[in-house]
């Protein structure tokens, strides 16, 4: 049997390059970059006022208190968007807001709230408080300094860094493609949503679960038609979604039964196939290979086993298609509120449900076609064969929403 790690580094040494397409940034959240950014700017662009107030030099309004207000003379107004023309001289000063750029002259910024118009002379401001020299400045490049590196290959485009690109001028960028991954359910006993249940039929399930991880995964999902189990129609059905797609994920059908036929399709239609039995739990059987470039991933049918195996085998290598440098599943700290304990001797990922407090519970029942855990579950707990951890142990905690 083939450790998780082992698999895993298999899966992902055979990807090839991500292959790049360039798309609007306002569509780019969650894409993975493909090219180096550097700044075309600085950022801000030039110096500006963190205040709405007055842009003074410092030194005019040296030792100013409530009991002892300086005056210093208005000589303009500077709007955010504006661009004031004159300089900031001894003894004056001009109204600026945030945001505004500094005057040429001026070294510092009075907040509104320390000053108050001399009502006797409006073109007269008082001044409550003193400044230090720069303060209340925001200096140009202070953010970002022009030509630095602000994006590298690999990264994944998060709102944040979305923003900063915006910051900076782009509206284009290069991404890696997404895949389209067709999901293919095998076995005969299986029934549309909709229809209604023969005897001992089954509502599939595992293409729907499934294309809900591969939408968060960037992915296109393309849904086929149910694959009854026989060699012929598992034949065809692998065929079509190769045609059209550039990995195809299968359900069912990866076992050592009579009527388990994805392995054997695969193979004759000239697929080259890799099938382990990967030593964690849920999961075990699992088939991968490739066909001319394209890639197949046979997961077990039991639908906890396809939706673990898909998050801790799938969902990395269809981020490193699109060139992701951190594939794994996002990790959260917390504490154990009840023991946990896996007696097996296989690596049990455990459904587990994280509290906003950071208390890891059990999320119920483990085998593996229970749904009612999973549903309730919002990370896996990855425990090692023959171990059990105590009430208030510290875990990390596998999230995949
Ligand atoms: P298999 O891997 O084909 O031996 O299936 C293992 C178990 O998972 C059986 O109980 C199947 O009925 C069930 N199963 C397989 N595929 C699906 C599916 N797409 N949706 C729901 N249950 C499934
Ligand atoms: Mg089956």
């Amino acid at each position: 049997m083939l450790e998780y790690e082992a698999a895993l580094a298999q899966i992902l040494a055979t990807l090839p390059a991500a292959q790049p397409e360039r798309i609007p940034l306002t569509q780019a959240h969650g894409r993975i970059l493909a090219e180096q950014l550097v700044s075309p700017l600085a950022l801000p662009p030039f110096d500006n006022s963190a205040m709405d107030g007055y842009a003074v030099q410092a030194k005019d309004v040296q030792g100013a208190s409530a009991s002892s207000p300086k005056s210093l003379r208005l000589i303009g107004r500077v709007a955010a968007g504006g661009n004031f023309t004159g300089a900031v001289e001894t003894g004056t000063c001009v109204r600026i807001f945030t945001g505004s750029p500094l005057p040429p002259g001026a070294d510092a910024v009075v907040m509104q709230e320390d000053t108050q118009i001399d009502a006797a002379h409006p073109e007269t401001i008082l001044f409550w408080d003193a400044v230090k020299p720069w303060e209340n400045i925001r200096f140009r490049g202070e953010d970002v300094k022009r030509a630095t590196i602000t994006g590298e290959p690999g990264n994944e485009l998060t709102a944040g860094r979305v923003s900063l690109l915006a910051a900076l001028g782009f509206t284009e960028i290069s991404v890696g493609k997404m895949p389209v991954v067709g999901l293919l359910a095998s076995g005969s006993e299986l029934i549309e949503g909709g229809q209604p249940l023969t005897p001992g039929g089954i509502y599939e399930s595992n293409r729907t679960g499934l294309a809900a991880l591969l939408s968060r995964t960037g992915a296109v999902p393309k849904v086929f038609p149910l694959v009854p189990d026989t060699a012929d129609a598992t034949r065809r059905a692998l065929a079509t979604a190769f045609e059209q797609c550039d990995v195809v994920v299968t359900s069912g059908g990866v076992s050592v039964g009579e009527l388990d036929f994805i392995k054997s399709a695969f193979t004759e239609l000239g697929g080259e196939l890799q099938f382990w039995k990967v030593a964690i739990r849920p999961g075990r059987p699992f088939v991968f290979g490739q066909w001319r470039g394209k890639f197949l991933f046979g997961l077990p049918g039991n639908p906890v086993s396809a939706f673990v195996t898909f998050l801790l085998l799938v969902r990395p290598a269809l981020r490193r298609w699109q060139g992701a440098t951190d594939v794994h599943l996002p990790r959260q700290m917390g504490i154990l509120a009840e023991p946990l304990a896996n007696p097996g001797d296989r690596r049990h990922f455990l459904r587990v449900r994280i509290d906003t407090a950071g208390q890891v519970r059990s999320a119920g029942a483990q085998a593996s076609h229970i749904l009612n855990s999973l549903a309730a579950a919002n990370g896996l707990l990855d425990l090692p064969p023959q171990s059990s951890l105590p009430a208030g142990a510290a875990v990390q905690v596998l999230n995949w929403e």
